[in-house]
């Protein structure tokens, strides 16, 4: 028998980078095992270092609206590619791409080009207590928003998968401006704003990072009324949910418009871009229109921009897209509904779009107590047995599972006759 590509390189991994990976999740940690090392990806289908292949509900952590490798994306990528990597100097793929984003995106109407989303959410926050002259910030309880300081409070995703979330090297003082709220929850959010000190209140209008969580009837617009009674600004943080759940992100599909909004993810078409926009009074307040500093050696990068407007691009032709991602999902709305029916499985399915969840609990989820209450030696097993019936899931309950335009009907199929397999061995088969 070949010893395992996936366990040698794993091992070189661990020699020189902090636990084996560049991003702490990839790496296993909360259920076990070595994570399958990526050589390639075409449409729906990963391909590992020992050949094996899987059908793919990661999509990068949501990157992959389109599918790995679109034509259309790498096409552009290439292209750019050859005339030069990075000017330092402006150039027309940006502008393109801010109009796309500008045109797509309700609220925004100037917009500032990062490299990830965690840079767009700290410049996001640099904005709204410069243009308040506030200190605090809100945020929801599993809410996460990157890993600036300022945020690393009760953030759920990775954080609470390592069982960290605090983090040590986060100052006392930071964290003091942060508050944290209960998701769905306008009372607890209006205690909080009362005093007047808090410069934004930060969210995911859907959130994705406590696994799919979304906004309760109402809540989303509560929260405009809140930040206008008390002078708070709204922030979307809508690098997961813009242009998934809606060409215009959720602030489209749910109609509430926010004064400033933070992208990454699917703007890049799979390179790393961030942005932050929102109304122009708001975004003149960025360096060099006005005085809050923000900078990048690589933000607007050729490639990162061809990408981006590549993807962007084929969203805005092709409006069937998110017809036939609501097609898939709602496959898998009856199929779950029909396993749960079947075998009486306590199982919490949450869906908006293209991004979900299933719970191992019987629900409801609304919010982070809720999203937290499964039992983690259950997941570790669905988990690994999902992983042997070739189906690639994030390896935390806490994330969403994305659809991307490259799954078909029958990539539904196999992933409900996987699930109704792996279930029957998590909860006895006669449960
Ligand atoms: C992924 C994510 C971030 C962080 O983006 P990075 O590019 O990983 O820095 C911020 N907010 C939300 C809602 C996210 O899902």
């Amino acid at each position: 028998m070949t010893p395992s590509r996936n366990h040698t390189l794993f091992d070189q991994a661990r020699a020189v980078i902090p636990g084996g990976v560049n991003s702490p999740v990839r790496a296993f940690g909360k259920v076990g095992g070595t994570p399958p090392f990526i050589e390639s990806a075409s449409g729906a289908t990963l391909r590992d270092a020992d050949g094996r292949e899987y059908l793919d509900f990661v999509g990068s952590w949501g990157p992959m609206l389109l599918g790995h490798a679109h034509p259309a994306v790498i096409g552009a990528v290439v292209e750019a590619a050859q005339r030069g990597t990075s000017f330092g100097a402006p150039t027309e793929r940006e502008v393109g791409l801010a109009r796309r984003v500008v045109e797509m995106v309700p609220s925004i109407e100037k917009v500032r080009f990062v490299n990830s989303g965690t840079e767009a959410t700290m410049s996001a926050l640099r904005v709204a207590r410069a243009a308040t002259g506030r200190s605090g910030m809100l945020k929801y309880r599993g809410g996460y928003h990157g890993h600036a300081d300022a945020f690393l409070v009760e953030a759920g995703s990775g954080a609470a998968t390592l069982g960290v979330p605090d983090s040590p090297g986060v100052t006392p003082g930071t964290a003091a401006d942060t508050r944290t709220a209960e998701y769905n929850d306008l009372d607890d959010t209006r205690r909080l704003l009362d005093d007047g000190r808090v410069a934004c209140v930060f969210v995911e209008p859907v959130a994705g990072n406590m696994g799919c969580v979304p906004p309760a009837p109402g809540f989303l617009e509560g929260l405009r009324e809140l930040c206008d009674a008390t002078g708070t600004l709204l922030v979307f943080d809508e690098v997961m949910t813009g242009f998934r759940v809606a060409p215009g992100g959720a602030q489209e599909r749910f109609g509430v418009r926010p004064d400033l909004t933070t992208l990454g993810k699917i703007v890049g078409g799979g390179l790393p871009v961030g942005a932050f926009g929102g109304r122009t009074d708001l975004m003149d307040l960025v360096a060099p229109a006005g005085p809050v500093y923000q900078a990048g050696t690589l933000s607007g990068n050729p490639l990162a921009s061809a990408a981006g407007n590549a993807a962007l691009a084929f969203i805005a032709e092709h409006p069937e897209l998110y017809t036939h991602l609501e097609a898939l999902g709602g496959q898998l709305d009856d199929g779950i509904a029909r396993i749960r029916g079947t075998h009486g499985y306590p199982l919490t399915w949450n869906r908006v779009g293209s991004m979900a969840s299933l719970f191992l609990t019987e629900g409801p989820v609304t919010d982070w107590p809720s999203a937290s209450a499964g039992e983690a030696e259950r997941f570790t097993r669905f988990f690994h047995g999902m992983l042997a019936e070739g189906i690639y899931l994030a390896p935390s309950p806490y994330e969403a599972w994305f659809l991307s335009l490259a799954h078909t009907e029958s990539h539904m199929d196999r992933l409900l006759t996987a699930l109704e397999r792996t279930l029957a061995t998590v909860f006895g088969a006669s449960a």
